[in-house]
């Protein structure tokens, strides 16, 4: 990440006229709007559904769809609505890798900073070594871990309004029920592919976690962070695997350009296995705007429908994604 960044936003904070807290104290319970402002589209539709319906939070999302949080950048309408925000709704883990250290800094001037990813213990995190700093940020794809991220967050802004904390607990009870029952559709159809070709390549890493709920080896072609770049080496031994267990398909991602799966397309069609692109897939950046899949739900239905036909399973026991959206919703 860019160690040189994090002053430049400091010092565009305080341009944009943000008041020295000194302590992350709670607001005062006077009936003020809280305003939360998330950085992805992960966590803003998260924050979206635990304030649902609860007028004294207001919700804002600073990336939008097809974003790349590891390569985003913040512009300077961004850096004004995280100055003045009342809570910082962000993942964590070094997902917004030019961002990470401005959320303590932000913490020490008094700004409640929910850093989803990061409050989860680590027994429940993918690492590669030990500690945080090793783990893998790509949370929101184990559906019972949002759903505790949910819970996290709840917690998190009734401290702030401690007179909503019910609301916000109903709130975060309701969408654990959705990610259990999104969880359980997957499954369904996870199950019907066949178990040699249950091995999806991706842009980038970005599935593990919905890899390791739902049984399915994943590899992406990038490392963890998009800011990595694959070696030739890596790429052939991704194409050998793939012509080894005949898996017919490879995906892209929304959020990441296609040219690493192209080569690596191009790697297994040199060695006479033909593959294809089995869909776009939403990894770091949900969907657009008055899509289904700008919601967990529709992004993971989507997901598992893209990625069970695409290996020859069945995804008919996948409906269609309801409307999660928190304004839909009664
Ligand atoms: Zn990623």
């Amino acid at each position: 990440m860019s160690r040189a960044f994090a002053p430049a936003i400091l010092a565009a904070m305080a341009l944009a006229g943000t008041t020295l807290r000194v302590a992350a104290v709670p607001a005062p319970d006077d009936g003020a709007a809280i305003r939360v402002v998330a950085t992805t589209t992960q966590c803003a539709d998260l924050a979206r559904q635990v304030c649902a319906g609860i007028a004294d939070f207001g919700v804002d999302g600073l990336m939008h769809a097809g974003v790349d949080p590891h390569l985003w950048r913040p512009t300077v309408s961004d850096v004004r609505q995280l100055a003045s925000a009342d809570a910082v709704v962000c993942n964590g883990l070094m997902l917004e890798g030019r961002m990470s250290d401005v959320f303590p800094k932000l913490a020490r001037r008094g700004t409640r900073v929910v850093e989803l990813a990061t409050a989860i213990p680590m027994d429940r995190l993918i690492a590669e070594g030990d500690g945080h700093a090793a783990a893998d940020p790509h949370v929101w794809m184990d559906p019972a871990i949002w759903s505790s991220a949910a819970q996290t967050l709840a917690e998190s802004l009734a401290t702030l309004r401690p007179s909503r904390a019910a609301e916000l607990r109903t709130n975060a009870d309701r969408f654990a029920a959705r990610c259990e029952a999104v969880a359980r559709s997957i499954e369904r159809a996870v199950a019907t592919v066949p178990a040699r070709a249950r091995l999806m390549v991706t842009a980038h890493d970005a599935f593990r976690y919905f890899g390791r709920a739902f049984g399915i080896e994943v590899r992406g072609v990038q490392g963890i962070s998009t800011e990595s770049q694959a070696g030739l080496a890596d790429m052939r031994t991704l194409a050998d695997m793939l012509i080894d267990r005949a898996v017919p398909a490879v995906f892209v991602e929304t959020s990441v350009p296609d040219r690493a799966v192209a080569a690596l397309i191009e790697s297994a069609s040199l060695r006479g296995h033909p593959i294809r692109i089995g869909g776009a897939l939403f990894s770091d950046a949900m969907g657009a705007s008055g899509t289904a899949e700008e919601c967990w739900d529709g992004m993971m239905l989507h997901n598992a429908r893209t990625i069970v036909e695409a290996l020859g399973g069945d995804a008919s026991s996948i409906a269609a994604a309801p409307d999660a959206r928190p304004e839909a919703t009664p």
